[in-house]
């Protein structure tokens, strides 16, 4: 059973069931997907809470580029590049033998400073919001101030009567234990006893408890926020549910429309915009959607991309059940390399806010992942981790055989005017010979299986 319907009962409803059920590698287009102006009125959030994010980072830009250096020729502020990555969209037109029309970019958030993913967005920001919060009630800082104040001796001092905790399954608690640590915040990360070895070994050097669990990640989350709720000075970040947490991730689109303009590429209704973003809980992703759909409206088109055994988002949305089910549920065993997006159960609060923004959701095999992380590696000399590259594979299926999708939005005919960015999400903290070993199992199952086999889903 699956909240209250029999997993028969679900397939007749939504016969990609089946497919997910077996680990099969699917494409989902959402039937629900809608006009940005019919929608975005109804959400909870809008622009102005994009951009009262955007100004709190740059207040706090001063402060970011002195305590961590690699953020001083951006004056603080926290950015990725975006690259264009032609020799990959080769290998991915070979490889799939499928032509993708319009040129391909990638938005390399593993090369973000500070924490070197995605998650440099919102657990950072989060991070930033609540001490300024502190400091505000406080009396010690007002918005005019210099934040340059936050670097010091008093305020980490302050600060220190305050702490931070979370759950996560490796590169949220990274963010948020450096950022938290750097503040002067006591913090506690809750993870998964199975999460990588040295995400751990890093935190713990930065002077972060850690604390492993033995269950699964929605354990460790649970577990951080009981502790958490115990005590007045503990604050919980909670990335099924924060806000906070979205807001940060949003801001990145602003910044996107800058770069995009500065490299002159155009979108409009004439040239549309698909982006490919690997989804966990839903937060990053959902986060970016939400700003690009408020920036771009109806010519930027956002697709999720999940591995095989862990499609939380995709089942959230395709049964409208969102956080009331998860992939256990379907018999999933939610185990892949992809740990950023190893997640049984997805965000219900992103999950309505995108229900009718979002284009799609397709999943990938963690063998496919690898796949594709070394032919990065060897066409384009670019460092990703497993979960990272979900995204790249993203304009294979929807332009291979014509996707429904693309007459559906009256698209066909423009797309060789079309840009498709992959939002690379993590990598750059990666110890070398760990991903030394991802390079050669993804280079074994090229070999061992050849192109057909990798293209026979
Ligand atoms: C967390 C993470 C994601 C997905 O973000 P969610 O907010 O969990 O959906 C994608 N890629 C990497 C590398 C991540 O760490």
């Amino acid at each position: 059973m699956a909240k209250n319907k029999s997993i028969e009962a679900w397939k007749q409803e939504c016969p990609l069931i089946q497919s997910i059920i077996n680990y099969d590698e699917v494409f989902w287009e959402n039937d629900a997907y809608t006009e940005v102006n019919r929608v975005i009125g109804s959400l909870p959030l809008g622009l102005n809470d994009v951009l009262e994010a955007e100004e709190r980072l740059k207040r706090f830009a001063p402060y970011i580029a002195e305590v961590f250096p690699a953020t001083n020729k951006n004056g603080g502020i926290i950015e990725s590049p975006l690259e264009q990555i032609p020799s990959m969209k080769r290998e991915l037109e070979n490889i799939y033998q499928t032509p993708i029309e319009g040129k391909m970019l990638l938005k390399a958030d593993n090369r973000l400073p500070i924490s070197g993913s995605v998650k440099a967005r919102g657990g950072i920001y989060e991070v930033l919001k609540r001490a300024e919060d502190l400091a505000i009630a406080a009396g010690i800082i007002n918005h005019s101030d210099d934040y340059r104040k936050f670097a010091s001796n008093d305020f980490k001092e302050f600060f220190s009567n305050y702490s931070v905790v979370c759950g996560s399954t490796g590169n949220l608690g990274l963010s948020i234990g450096i950022m938290s640590a750097m503040i002067g915040f006591k913090v506690t990360i809750h993870m998964s006893e199975d999460a990588k070895q040295w995400k751990k070994d890093l935190l713990r050097s930065k002077g972060v408890v850690v604390v492993e669990h033995a269950d699964d990640y929605s354990k460790a989350v649970e577990e951080g926020r009981k502790e958490s709720l115990a005590d007045p000075n503990s604050y919980f970040i909670d990335d099924e549910n924060s806000i906070t947490l979205f807001l940060g991730y949003a801001v990145a689109a602003i910044r996107l429309k800058e770069q995009l303009n500065e490299q002159g590429i155009t979108v409009n209704g004439d040239h549309p915009l698909f982006v490919y973003l690997p989804c966990g809980v839903g937060g990053g992703p959902g986060g970016i959607t939400f700003g690009l759909k408020l920036v771009f409206g109806d010519y930027v088109h956002c697709f999720f991309a999940e591995p095989t055994h862990s499609p939380c988002m995709l089942l959230g949305l395709m049964t409208k059940e969102h956080d009331q089910i998860s992939v256990r549920d379907f018999g999933l065993d939610n185990k892949t390399e992809a740990d950023g997006l190893a997640v049984g159960r997805a965000s219900g609060f992103v999950g309505k806010v995108i229900n009718e923004l979002i284009s799609g959701v397709y999943t990938v095999s963690d063998d496919q992942l690898f796949v594709l992380l070394s032919a990065l590696a060897d066409q384009e000399g670019m460092k990703l981790e497993p979960s990272a590259v979900a995204g790249i594979i993203g304009p294979v299926g929807l332009c291979k055989n014509q996707h429904h999708y693309l007459s559906k939005t009256n698209v066909i005919s423009i797309m060789k005017n079309a840009t498709h960015i992959a939002w690379s999400t993590g990598g750059n903290m990666v110890p070398d010979e760990v991903w030394q070993s991802y390079y050669e199992r993804g280079k074994r199952k090229y070999q061992e299986f050849g192109i057909d086999s990798v293209n026979k889903n």
